[in-house]
């Protein structure tokens, strides 16, 4: 890549101005961008208006007749996905770096913003503009930390590109989504993946030192739904460690930063189509919420492989024993840890008996509100009534998690929304 950010295979990554001090704040780059003081109407974590904002997205609110809407906002279709023919690189088959290609290919969009790695860190992630199909091979695969994606709009809008395509995790969409009718793009397509429990490229580092001796050579990593990560090495290896043998406890309880741990939109619930694993069993899950999201589906015409997911086991003890463990470490207490001897056992039984499916994702939609509930509450209390939406309290209301008078938006503005 040249000192201007431009290299052959059409791909872009000019320089970005300075993050604004913000509290909290993952640098979806609105920030760094000509008008930094958008932040206050662009950022989930200030005075999210998700029920808004769905409407706009989707024409329509959640569904109260379709239940599963209630985990992870309005949607067309959920299905089971994979690529015939799996794109080397990629996280899973490639569905979500496939589709900005072919956006590219067809000439439906004259460039997609999405992340490569930086060119020092496999790991990091780096925002880039591609306006070449064969660029889209460097965005393959999962990074870990954050970069000012959208701080990309305005370097593209300069530049002419006036129909774009955004691949972005939820922080990022609902970003922009805030800002899209001001922002003017003819179009704009949004590919969402789901996103949890991300951290800072530096304390990723950390956790990959605790899980190989070599973890420069670690390549690969994914929390798969059969309760494994998965690793893969520079020499090809490849190893499955069960969640239960993680080394979690021994994390600093400020690994996962506090956006992270209070995120509300687990699924990438304003995305035209979210591409994620979680309810795929093995396989990619899709969720076409809109028009522009099937057509984005039918982009990949007979070159994906789609099926209706399947769901089995139950969700409620697994997130009753999560919220117990993050009650406790909320509270300064230690883990509860199983014996040693018992952990193989579990591990062995999870897969099989645990949730699966789209109850493996109800149930991580579920873990994830709870999560969301106990440490706002603990860190960031005047925070509560603004950040959590209806639909979150809902969420976590079976488990006991209720909210108080004044932990509840009310008013004219949202109860209109709401109904
Ligand atoms: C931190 C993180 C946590 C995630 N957690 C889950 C989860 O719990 N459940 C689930 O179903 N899916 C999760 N995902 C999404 C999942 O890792 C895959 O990206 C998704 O399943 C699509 O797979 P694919 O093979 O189609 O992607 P690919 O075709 O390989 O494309 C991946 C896309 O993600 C972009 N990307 C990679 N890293 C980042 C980053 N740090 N920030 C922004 N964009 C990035 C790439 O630029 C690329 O466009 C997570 C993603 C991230 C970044
Ligand atoms: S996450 Fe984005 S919108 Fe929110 S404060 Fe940070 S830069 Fe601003
Ligand atoms: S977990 Fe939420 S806040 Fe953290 S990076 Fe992912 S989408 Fe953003």
């Amino acid at each position: 890549m040249n000192a201007s950010g431009a290299d052959s295979a059409g791909i872009w990554a000019p320089p970005v101005g300075p993050a604004a001090p913000r509290d909290l704040c993952t640098d979806c780059g609105v920030s760094r961008t000509d008008d930094p003081k958008r932040c206050g109407k662009a950022c989930q974590f200030i005075a999210p208006d998700y029920p808004g904002l769905e409407v706009a997205a989707h024409g329509r609110a959640r569904d109260p007749a379709r239940p599963d809407e209630q985990f992870f906002g309005p949607f067309r279709q959920m299905l089971r996905a994979s690529l015939k023919h799996p794109s080397a690189g990629a996280q899973w088959t490639g569905i979500a770096t496939r589709i900005g290609e072919k956006l590219l290919e067809t000439g439906a969009v004259d460039a997609v913003l999405t992340m490569m790695a930086d060119p020092e860190d496999r790991w990091k992630p780096a925002p880039m503009l591609v306006t070449d199909p064969k660029g889209m091979a460097a965005a393959r695969g999962m990074r870990m930390g954050y970069a000012p994606l959208l701080a990309l709009l305005e370097p593209a809008r300069a530049k002419g590109y006036k129909r774009l395509a955004v691949i972005g995790i939820p922080c990022q969409v609902y970003a922009l989504r805030a800002l899209e009718r001001e922002l003017g793009f003819d179009r704009l397509y949004v590919i969402g993946t789901p996103c949890s429990d991300n951290t800072t490229t530096e304390k990723f580092h950390d956790f990959l030192a605790l899980l190989a001796d070599d973890p420069d050579t670690i390549t690969y990593l994914e929390f798969r739904a059969d309760y494994h990560v998965e690793l893969r090495f520079t020499d090809g290896r490849v190893k499955a460690v069960p969640f239960l043998q993680l080394p979690i406890s021994k994390l600093p309880p400020d690994f996962f930063p506090l956006t992270c741990r209070t995120c509300v939109d687990y699924t990438n619930t304003l995305s035209d189509i979210t591409v994620g694993y979680m309810g795929g069993q093995g396989e990619q899950w899709l969720l076409v919420r809109n028009e522009r999201g099937a057509e984005l589906l039918s982009l990949l015409g007979d070159e994906v492989k789609l099926s209706a997911p399947g769901s089995a086991g139950k969700r409620q003890s697994a997130v009753k024993g999560f919220m117990a463990n993050v009650a406790r470490a909320a509270g300064g207490l230690p883990l509860r840890r199983m014996p040693g001897w018992v952990r193989p056992i579990v591990g062995w039984l999870m897969p099989r008996i645990g949730p699966r499916g789209t109850e493996f994702a109800r149930t991580r939609v579920e873990m994830k509100a709870v999560e969301t509930v106990i440490h706002l509450r603990r860190e960031e209390p005047r925070r509560v009534k603004s950040m959590i939406p209806d639909h979150v309290w809902a969420l976590v209301e079976p488990y006991g998690l209720t909210p108080e008078e004044d932990e509840r938006r009310t008013g004219p503005r949202y109860d209109k929304k709401q109904g």
